[in-house]
């Protein structure tokens, strides 16, 4: 029974990576400089795995800005654009222009596009291709890295070079023009992939890892067939190699079959995401294949102590069906998605660091799990008093809710009559999505707070004069809905975290986001309260200050949880309607204080969807009950309001409505208002305010474009439902730039109750 990894997390435990490439981007260090800090973070990883005593360690799991990327320049995948710039000579800043844009002297490039990676926080760089793409081995970056990695580990034979295997690939990616399928490029692209795998075998190499997480989606016939294809031609003319294919995030059962009559050495589940594919794959592996099973266990994605008894009864199942011969064991996927060292916390309290493990501690669970296969029994008792903890019993207690508790009193069609009446807003009313600027000014102030140097009133004062200001700006643009500004979070999820009982935030747990930018999820480790206020005092300042009408700002329940780690002790629904019931205790606190309006952001709704069209429906039931849980308590009079980004709502858009939200703003405008093509479809009830300013970048719209895509919004959408706002919070931008888009906003809007009026 093998012990592997199959990544481990690449930013250094002080965030050296972020801080490197950050200082080499400003040209504050050379590029030698920066290929230092890697080589030292690529030994530090190693040497710890060795010292875990892994029997497989994985080699060029490190990037310097993105692992997919990575493959691109290994394959070859480089746009001419990024190519043909005279003044780049190297790999590096090829690769850092795709990443980041080009942009110096004469020469504007823009960088490639970002999409989440899975279901993950993660986000990847999409590779582009032609239709007659050529591929050809472009980096050595892998071949370097193995000859390093020689070096440092004793044995060589320790080494598992790592890489996306070419379905994933080609399925992560993108036609550049719609004329082809990309999944016809198998045929180009295996070749280079043979030429990799015997060019590593020639350097002595003895495992691979091809990571093929396609294999846990609703995969098309046409996938399928691809599959088969590329293995059947690998195995071909792979042999002497052993090659581990992976998969993660979810199970295999629908697609095992594809394994028929591959020659592969091993295959990876994932038994986290999905434990109940194991019976079935161990039919599979007893009945028609002799490949090797490596086992899951581990989580990659959560923060939490292994529970040893559970992992050990799947060892066994397995050991019984196939041997222990046949049976490796890991975490499920990558430590990519978890903090590096528990030993760097310093203020956890011991009872909730005693359940928690990041991805050294990991590493070590694998090691306390082959002692306990081998009979060391007091490790497993050790363990499981762990999750025995009475205290830790006493405090999951039930939540009651009632159908009427996830109810508004009336049907949208009452409430809305009454919200008219009362709000007397124009046509086409205009809002902001919440945060304005956050300048450094702003951003100073925070950090002088949290270090004690100011006092709480400074502070408060501080802000309020932020707010006072900002108040002062929209009304001179006449917006109609007002909003504070947010200046006083740094981060939506974070400002509400650590209000909240039940959560934690950590002292270093740093996890990659995407190129250097890192995240540091809160640790929902208990029973989630409202002890207080959270934001009912800013507020009603902020109301107190103008004549209109001030939208109260929250962050909703389902993106609170999926931007943390959650307690995995017991069903997700539950923690979900717990801070949903915190949620609503703040929005029934600001009802009483006389705010009308109240907005409950839910941007990370559509990034929770489980990755199989068969567990949407589950998902969907206790995530839209959480937000209704957290928005029903309300009079008809009092107006709800929700936004979401990150496009591609289209497909489940009858669960949106479901919310029952007064009014949802979302993001639509970068995709010059695709989503309405949603609406010939399925007519959205309630109001909605489809982003018309694009506030990802600095460009500043114009009235007339503007203009049209209200009117063509107005051609879908009853008129009276429709509101005109950007399509994101503001906190990104300038000043500069908000104020004039902002004002051309208001002034299209203004044209429109003149011209579109029916
Ligand atoms: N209210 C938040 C803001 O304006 C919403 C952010 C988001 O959608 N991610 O910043
Ligand atoms: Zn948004």
């Amino acid at each position: 029974m093998l012990k592997h990894n199959l990544g481990y997390p690449r930013i250094g435990i002080r965030r050296e990576l972020k801080k490197a490439c950050e200082a080499y981007w400003s040209n504050k260090i050379d590029s030698n400089a920066l290929f230092e800090v890697g080589k030292k973070i690529r030994m530090e990883n190693w040497k710890t795995q060795e010292n875990a005593d892994l029997d497989l360690i994985p080699c060029n799991d490190f990037s310097f800005y993105d692992h997919v990327l990575d493959m691109s320049l290994l394959l070859g995948v480089i746009s001419e654009s990024y190519l043909s710039i005279p003044i780049i000579h190297n790999n590096i800043d090829l690769y850092f222009s795709m990443a980041r844009g080009f942009q110096k002297n004469e020469w504007d490039i823009k960088a490639m596009e970002m999409t989440k990676w899975f279901n993950t926080n993660y986000h990847y760089i999409v590779p582009e291709f032609d239709k007659n793409q050529k591929f050809s081995i472009f980096s050595n970056k892998i071949f370097d890295e193995l000859e390093e990695s020689k070096k440092i580990l004793k044995s060589y034979k320790k080494i598992k070079p790592v890489f996306i295997g070419p379905i994933s690939y080609l399925f992560l990616g993108k036609e550049k023009e719609k004329s082809f399928n990309r999944m016809d490029l198998v045929e180009n692209i295996i070749p280079i992939y043979i030429k990799i795998i015997k060019k590593l075998k020639n350097e002595g190499v003895n495992w691979i890892q091809l990571d093929e997480p396609i294999l846990v989606l609703d995969m098309s016939e046409k996938e399928k067939e691809v599959f088969k294809y590329a293995y059947d031609e690998i195995s071909k003319f792979c042999s002497g190699i052993n090659i581990m294919l992976t998969s993660y995030f979810d199970g295999i059962s629908e697609n095992i079959s594809l394994f028929q009559n591959i020659s592969v050495k091993a295959l990876h589940i994932d038994l986290v995401e999905d434990s109940d594919q194991l019976e079935k794959i161990l039919s599979f592996f007893s009945r028609e294949s002799k490949m090797i099973l490596s086992l899951g266990l581990i989580d990659g994605r959560n923060i939490w102590k292994n529970n040893y008894l559970n992992s050990i009864q799947k060892i066994e199942k397995a050991i019984e069906f196939i041997g222990e011969d046949r049976i490796m064991i890991a975490p499920n996927c990558s430590l990519l998605h978890v903090p590096i060292d528990l030993e760097y916390e310093h203020s956890i309290h011991i009872d909730i660091k005693n359940r928690m493990s990041f991805a050294k501690q990991k590493i070590y669970e694998l090691n306390d799990l082959e002692k306990i296969v081998k009979g060391n029994k007091s490790i497993l008792s050790i363990n499981s008093s762990v999750f025995c903890d009475h205290k830790i019993k006493e405090r999951v207690k039930n939540i009651t809710i009632t159908d009427k508790d996830v109810q508004r009193d009336n049907h949208f069609y009452i409430r809305q009559k009454k919200q008219k009446e009362k709000f007397h807003l124009p046509l086409f009313p205009t809002t902001t999505i919440g945060s304005f600027p956050q300048t450094k000014e702003i951003r100073n102030l925070r950090n002088k707070f949290r270090k004690k140097e100011l006092s709480q009133e400074e502070y408060d004062n501080k802000i309020k004069n932020f707010i006072v200001d900002v108040i002062k700006k929209q009304e001179e643009i006449d917006l109609d809905v007002l909003v504070h500004g947010e200046f006083e979070r740094t981060d939506m999820v974070e400002y509400f975290s650590e209000k909240l009982k039940g959560i934690l935030s950590t002292d270093n747990g740093w996890v990659q986001s995407y190129g250097s930018r890192c995240v540091k999820p809160p640790v929902i480790y208990g029973d989630v309260d409202r002890l207080d206020n959270m934001t009912v005092e800013w507020i009603c300042f902020a109301q107190s200050q103008t004549k209109k009408l001030m939208k109260g700002m929250l962050t909703g329940p389902v993106t609170i949880l999926q931007w943390s780690f959650v307690r995995n002790d017991q069903p997700i629904s539950h923690t979900a309607y717990q801070i949903a019931w915190s949620i609503r205790k703040e929005v029934l606190s600001l009802e009483k204080s006389g705010i009308q309006i109240i907005q409950i952001d839910e941007p990370a709704l559509r990034e929770g969807l489980p990755l199989k069209k068969k567990n949407w429906k589950s998902y969907f039931d206790w995530s839209i009950k959480a937000f209704r849980i957290s928005s029903s308590g309300v009079k008809d009079e009092t107006q709800i309001h929700t936004h979401m980004c990150y496009s591609e709502f289209n497909d489940i858009f009858e669960y949106i409505a479901d919310m029952d939200a007064d009014v949802i703003t979302m993001e639509t405008s970068r995709s010059k208002m695709e989503l309405l093509k949603a609406f010939s479809v399925f007519s959205y009830p309630n109001e909605i305010g489809p982003g018309v300013y694009d506030i990802h970048s600095p460009r500043i719209p114009t009235i007339k474009e503007i203009f049209y895509l209200i009117e063509k919004a107005s051609k879908k959408l009853p008129i009276k439902n429709i509101w005109v706002n950007p399509d994101c919070g503001l906190k990104t931008r300038k000043w500069k730039e908000v104020l004039i888009s902002l004002h051309n906003m208001t002034k299209a809007a203004k044209m429109a109750r003149l011209k579109l009026k029916k």
